[in-house]
């Protein structure tokens, strides 16, 4: 058993200390909750397929100059990261109405939007992450106005990227979720991309079908979300051996007599 210390339980991780002073480790599980954690379940393999696909999309963007706190992956579930400290805000990028968007203003879902809308939500679980304005931000300095240049257009940066790279694998990126944190070196601080980018925080359709290919799947009880996560990291590249070979999903069945 590890003796490393927790220091934090979310939703779908587990935050370790790390092996060096500023370093945490990542441990991605495979529960999964929606409609801010109303409904529970678990996704079998997610948290494997999430660390992988996290993994990949972090070290290509670290490769187009976007600075994050991924270290290195360690083993099927986890990963090194660097300490930050978290800014309050959930960046919400989107290019196509969806979800709570579509419900908030009455915008039919796959519209395609003019331009790539840019919203802000307070993190906060008892209020239920509301969304803010950019003033709200700045009235209670969650993030400063200099921040808030840096996130944004880091924000449009990633959004360019996984749009195109999502595009050359027959996915549409409809929206998705990002977080970013501040590392401090000296007397000044930065900006850095920081959790995880995943089909959990991602809307991805196929772009010839429009099929789901993420947490929707769980929250709408499509069904077939372990399916839907496995085909992304299969168009991805990632686990050329065999996603269900790595994740030994027949034998993980068969120990739970299903
Ligand atoms: N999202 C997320 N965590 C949240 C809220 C949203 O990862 O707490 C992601 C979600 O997966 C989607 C995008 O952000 O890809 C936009 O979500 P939306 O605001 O439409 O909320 P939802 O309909 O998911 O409640």
């Amino acid at each position: 058993m590890s003796r490393r210390r927790q220091i934090y339980e979310g939703k779908a991780k587990i935050l370790y200390e790390g092996p060096e002073p500023g370093t945490i480790i990542q441990y991605f599980k495979d529960d999964a909750t929606a409609f801010n954690a109303e409904k529970k379940g678990t996704i079998n393999g997610k948290g494997v397929i999430n660390n992988r696909i996290s993994e990949h999309i972090f070290t290509l963007l670290g490769h187009i100059g976007i600075p994050s706190h991924f270290i290195r992956r360690l083993n099927m579930r986890e990963q090194l990261v660097k300490q930050v400290e978290i800014v309050p805000i959930e960046v919400i990028v989107r290019n196509v109405a969806a979800g709570s968007l579509s419900k908030r203003l009455g915008i039919e879902e796959g519209t395609q939007l003019p331009h790539t809308l840019l919203e802000y939500c307070y993190k906060d679980d008892a209020l239920g992450d509301p969304l803010v304005a950019e003033e709200h931000i700045a009235c209670f300095g969650w993030a400063s106005q200099e921040e808030m240049q840096d996130i944004s257009a880091m924000a449009i940066r990633i959004n360019d990227f996984m749009a195109g790279m999502f595009a050359g694998i027959g996915i549409k990126l409809v929206d998705f979720k990002l977080e970013f944190g501040r590392v401090f070196e000296g007397d000044f601080s930065r900006i850095i991309l920081a959790d995880e980018i995943s089909p959990d925080g991602c809307r991805l359709w196929d772009i010839e079908t429009n099929e789901k290919l993420d947490k929707d799947r769980f929250r709408r009880d499509l069904g077939g979300e372990a399916e839907a996560y496995q085909e992304v990291a299969r168009r991805l590249g990632l686990f050329p051996e065999g996603v269900s070979e790595v994740l030994d999903l027949n034998s993980e069945r068969k120990k739970r007599g299903k």
